[in-house]
């Protein structure tokens, strides 16, 4: 597996500089969002610059908790994803390594699909697979892919016909 420069620069990251990162998560109960009191991307994420072999290099903190207490990401370009969907979340419990949501196989959205048709909750079938709810929603909804919904209602449907 290939590890990214980014990746790399977190996992050689300090004692020293892992404490200043836990100094501004928010640590609640074991089942709540612990939001990141530091700095956010535009879009909400939370991010922190990391100083290695005197360069700054800019850093998701939560790719950093995911290194920590899930160990390596078990798919190529892996994204980190949360159970919770609040971008700002780092209670580890939360995060969880899965796949880039715009590159994800279509044998794998049809596979999902047809779990879903079949009457598996899409939480379930998100929780199992590593993928985004948000993601597999605007699949089942027809809203993106939608002729990856109609090929997965006309697999199912002859899965019925010769069951
Ligand atoms: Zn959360």
């Amino acid at each position: 597996m290939e590890i990214s420069r980014r990746d790399q620069a977190l996992m050689s990251v300090s004692e020293k500089d892992f404490a200043k990162v836990i100094d501004r998560i928010k640590i609640g109960a074991s089942e709540d969002c612990w939001p990141w009191t530091g700095r956010l991307t535009p879009k909400g994420y939370p991010r922190w610059t990391l100083q290695t072999e005197g360069q700054s290099v800019d850093v998701f903190v939560h790719r950093l908790l995911a290194w920590i207490h899930h160990g390596p990401p078990p798919v190529e370009g892996p994204w980190v994803h949360r159970t919770c969907g609040a971008a700002n979340c780092l209670n580890p419990a939360h995060l969880f390594w899965g796949p880039d949501q715009r590159k994800v196989p279509e044998a794998t959205i049809l596979e999902a699909l047809r779990r879903v048709l079949s009457g598996e909750s899409m939480s379930e079938v998100a929780r199992s697979m590593g993928l985004k709810y948000n993601t597999l929603y605007t699949w089942r909804t027809g809203n993106k892919r939608p002729e990856l919904l109609e090929k997965a209602q006309q697999m199912l449907r002859e899965e019925k016909l010769s069951a």
